[in-house]
């Protein structure tokens, strides 16, 4: 997945991904329009911002972009930029590692399994190794 980033240049700043951003909403250090600037005046060392790990690719802003900017998919291709450059942010290749060991991003414990209980929910396996296989053979 990801975009060739010179398909930026096609954002008029209008900031309809950042009004559309759910993370841009509640963690003001986040904000594509401002990512789409950085892509536009050619920031080279863009692809090192810790910044472009906060968006969860739910893909509002590239749905709702007038210009048909792939917002989503140019912060894909910096995060590919980033991992090439080996120069992702310690928090991910712990996520990373726990996909491997659980197929969980992060361990679940007694405290999860009691809120899915209240919840009326079943209990979750601890260890989803399936998830890990297929990581290992894409790698
Ligand atoms: S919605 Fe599209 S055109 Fe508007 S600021 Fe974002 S990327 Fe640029
Ligand atoms: S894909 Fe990322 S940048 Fe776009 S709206 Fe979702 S969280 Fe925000």
């Amino acid at each position: 997945m990801g975009s060739d980033l010179r398909l930026g240049t096609l954002c008029y700043g209008c900031g309809v991904c950042t009004s559309s951003c759910p993370i841009a909403r509640t963690n003001p250090i986040f904000d594509p329009r401002q990512i789409l600037r950085k892509i536009i005046v050619g920031k080279e060392d863009l692809y090192l911002e810790n910044t472009i790990w906060l968006c969860s690719m739910c893909y509002n802003c590239q749905e709702r972009c007038p210009q048909g900017v792939p917002v989503a998919d140019l912060i894909f291709s910096l995060r590919n930029l980033s991992c090439r450059s080996g120069s992702v942010p310690q928090a991910i290749n712990l996520q990373l590692d726990s996909i491997r060991a659980s197929g969980k991003t992060y361990p679940l414990d007694e405290f999860d399994m009691k809120k899915r209980e209240k919840a009326g929910l079943p209990r979750l396996k601890e260890k989803v190794t399936d998830v890990a296989m297929l990581l290992e053979e894409n790698l």
